[in-house]
C-alpha cells in the first residue's frame, strides 16, 4: 500500500468548509495540508503546523498534488489555472460557476483530472437517483423544488438545487425553484411532485458540514495521480 501522504492546497481556508477541512485531514495520516490559502495577507503564517498564504501569493505555494477549493466564483480562476499549469489535481464545491467557468473546466479537464460538485454528500448523489426516478414515473405532475440555507449564503437557487433539477429534468418534469435564507440552516433540500389529490414529497437535511468536507477529502485523495478527465463525485465514491 502507498503510504506517501496525498499533499493538499486547501483554498478558501478561512471560511466555514475551509475550517472544516483543515481541521478533518488534519485527523487522516494520509492527507498532508502543505498550503491553505485565505483572501488577504493572513496575520499568522504557520497554524498548527501549516502554511498559511494570501490569495495574492497563490504562484509561489508549494508543490502539492491536489487542490481543494471552496471559496467563491472569483476565488475559483486563480487556483483552477494554478492547477493547470502545476498539473495536479482540482476539487471544487464554489457553487455559482457560471457557463463560462463551466467551459474553464471543460479546457482543464484535457490537461488535469478535476471534480466539480455542488455537493459531496452520499445523501444528496441517491436523492438525485430518486428525483429523477419519480420525475420519469410521475409525468404531468407539478415539480417544485425548496431548499434553505444559512443567512449568509450568496446564491440562489443553490447548487444542489439546480443539480436536483437537472435530474428532474432528464425524467421529463419541469421543475421551479424557490429559496429561503434563514438562521444556521446548513442546508435542506425538498423536492415535491404534486398530482390531482397526492403529492410526493423528497427531501434531504444536513444537519453538519462535515459530510461535505469528508466527501471532499476522499474525492480529493482518489483524484490524486488519475489520468486527466471530468469525473462525478459518483465515479470515485466506494474506490
Ligand atoms: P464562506 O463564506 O464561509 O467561505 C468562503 C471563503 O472563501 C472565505 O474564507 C473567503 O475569504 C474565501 N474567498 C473568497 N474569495 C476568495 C478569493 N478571491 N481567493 C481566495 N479565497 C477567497 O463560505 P462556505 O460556507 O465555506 O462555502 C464556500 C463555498 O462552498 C460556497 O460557494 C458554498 O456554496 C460552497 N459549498 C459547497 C458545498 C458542496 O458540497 N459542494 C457544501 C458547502 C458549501
Amino acid at each position: 500500500m502507498d503510504e506517501t501522504p496525498t499533499r493538499l492546497l486547501i483554498h478558501g481556508a478561512s471560511g466555514r468548509m475551509g475550517q472544516a477541512l483543515l481541521r478533518l485531514a488534519a485527523e487522516d495520516p494520509s492527507l498532508q495540508v502543505v498550503a491553505a490559502v485565505v483572501r488577504r495577507p493572513p496575520a499568522q503564517r504557520v497554524i498548527d503546523g501549516v502554511p498559511h498564504f494570501a490569495a495574492s501569493e497563490l504562484s509561489g505555494v508549494p508543490p502539492f498534488d491536489v487542490a481543494i477549493d471552496f471559496s467563491l466564483p472569483e476565488g475559483f480562476d486563480p487556483v483552477l489555472a494554478l492547477c493547470v499549469a502545476r498539473g495536479a489535481g482540482f476539487v471544487s464545491g464554489t457553487t455559482g460557476i457560471d457557463a463560462s467557468r463551466q467551459a474553464a473546466l471543460d479546457a482543464a479537464a484535457a490537461g488535469i483530472p478535476l471534480v466539480w460538485a455542488t455537493n459531496f454528500s452520499l445523501g444528496v448523489a441517491v436523492l438525485a437517483e430518486l428525483v429523477e426516478r419519480a420525475a420519469a414515473s410521475l409525468p404531468g405532475w407539478d415539480c417544485d423544488i425548496v431548499e434553505s440555507h444559512h443567512v449568509h449564503k450568496k446564491d440562489a437557487p443553490s447548487g444542489t438545487a439546480l443539480t436536483l433539477g437537472e435530474s428532474a429534468v432528464q425524467g421529463g418534469a419541469e421543475p421551479r425553484y424557490a429559496s429561503l435564507r434563514a438562521g444556521d440552516i446548513i442546508g435542506e433540500h425538498f423536492v415535491q411532485f404534486s398530482g390531482l389529490g397526492e403529492r410526493v414529497e423528497l427531501v434531504h437535511r444536513a444537519s453538519n458540514r462535515d459530510i461535505f468536507a469528508r466527501g471532499a477529502l476522499h474525492v480529493a485523495r482518489q483524484l490524486s495521480g488519475r489520468a486527466p478527465g471530468r469525473y462525478r463525485v459518483r465515479d470515485l465514491v466506494g474506490a
